[in-house]
């Protein structure tokens, strides 16, 4: 840790609070907190944020890790920090065209993006007294936790699916979680976790129900603007629970308030699979929220979240930032991530859905020549 975190000033420097997304109430950073208990909103940090341009070259002076935005992270001291060196993944140009990179987030430990929200969560609920973490999972955040809690030396349960591949289920246990498999999906698995936890305690590090996991993705966004020196025009993001997109719109917000970047955005899309396309769904109907999606079927097990506690949020981010939601067909997937294989990515399917939405983009006009697109490669090749 000190290898990796060596660099960073002892404290941070701005206050942080958190906030309801749905009824701005109000809550300090000293104790856990799941959702408002006023109105069952999930909780955002909010830092009283200064302009300080300066910070932006103080962070890229750093070792290349999350940590290096520690600044803008709630963690309150180094010493606190549980890392396995998450974070500063390759933006790579892509063969698919000009102008296409890929953000190979396969590179983080556990090979997937799910790494980063659980080094922030994992190190906030440990410094904060947590004894035992629980979560449910569609696949790679299940790995993420048990890694993440082994390092912090704090005992995992993880509750996921059935039908999850076995690869993950191995994963798992190799990290020392005890997993439960259950019937039905995701939204079964959390009922298993909120069980388990009333009747042998810890605390709950699902998706959006805490939190700090929205502050570790939300580095995606930060990283962005260092790897391309400007924002994209559009960014293609693979969507399930959706914590990334709402913590890289979150991560814009703050780059503005810093003075990092002016009021520009990239057009945020989120790209389901038709077999579970609730936000997609909801975004074509005008909704601000997201019904459950009725018998979801994928094998990009990352995107079978047939409801999102997100989903407002999510709606929004899309919304306001001009850009939208998309379906591909499930037959497409699996070839579309053997296409970004070929170039010597370890694409998970969740990746191909987001190539396929590409193609179907650019042909409708969507997306122009001369654009800078960012597809997210959330995570590895890991269901075999
Ligand atoms: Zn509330």
């Amino acid at each position: 840790m000190r290898l990796l975190c060596h660099d960073l000033s002892p404290m941070r420097p701005f206050p942080v609070h958190l906030e309801c997304s749905a009824c701005s109430a109000r809550y300090e950073t000293s104790g856990l907190h799941n959702l408002c208990t006023g109105c069952g909103g999930p909780l955002l940090a909010q830092y009283e944020l200064q302009r300080r341009p300066a910070l932006r070259e103080t962070v890229r002076s750093r070792a290349a890790n999350l940590w290096r935005y520690f600044e803008l992270l709630p963690v309150d001291s180094a010493d606190a920090i549980v890392t396995l060196g998450e974070g500063a993944t390759p933006l790579l140009p892509s063969r698919l065209g000009e102008g296409v990179f890929i953000k190979d987030e396969s590179k983080n430990p556990t090979r997937s993006f799910k790494s980063r929200g659980m080094a922030c969560a994992v190190s906030m609920a440990k410094s904060l007294g947590a004894k035992r973490l629980a979560a449910p999972t569609a696949g790679n955040a299940g790995a993420a936790l048990s890694a993440y809690g082994a390092r912090a030396g704090l005992p995992v349960f993880v509750a996921m699916p059935v039908d999850t591949p076995q690869s993950i289920v191995d994963e798992c246990r190799r990290f020392g979680a005890e997993v439960e498999l259950v019937q039905g999906v995701i939204t079964d698995a959390a009922k298993r976790v909120q069980r388990s936890i009333a009747e042998n305690g810890g605390f709950d590090l699902s998706t959006l129900k805490e939190p700090y996991r929205v502050e570790g993705k939300k580095t995606m966004g930060y990283e962005l603007l260092d790897d391309l020196g400007r924002l994209p025009d559009a960014i293609l993001y693979p969507t399930g629970g959706g914590t990334g997109l709402i913590g890289m719109w979150k991560a814009f917000d703050e780059m503005e308030r810093l003075g990092w970047i002016g009021s520009e955005r990239p057009r945020m899309f989120a790209v389901q699979s038709e077999g579970c396309a609730p936000i997609v769904r909801a975004f074509d109907h005008s909704l601000d929220s997201a019904p459950e999606w009725e018998r979801p079927q994928t094998s990009a097990w990352g995107l079978r979240v047939p409801r999102a506690i997100g989903d407002r949020l999510m709606l929004r981010a899309l919304r306001d930032s001009k850009g939208g939601a998309i379906a591909v067909p499930e037959a497409s997937i699996e070839h579309a991530a053997a296409e970004l294989r070929r170039e010597g990515i370890d694409a998970g399917p969740e990746s191909g859905a987001a190539v396929v939405a590409w193609r179907l983009l650019r042909q409708k006009g969507v997306l122009r020549d001369g654009e800078q697109v960012v597809l997210f490669n959330t995570g590895g090749d890991k269901y075999r």
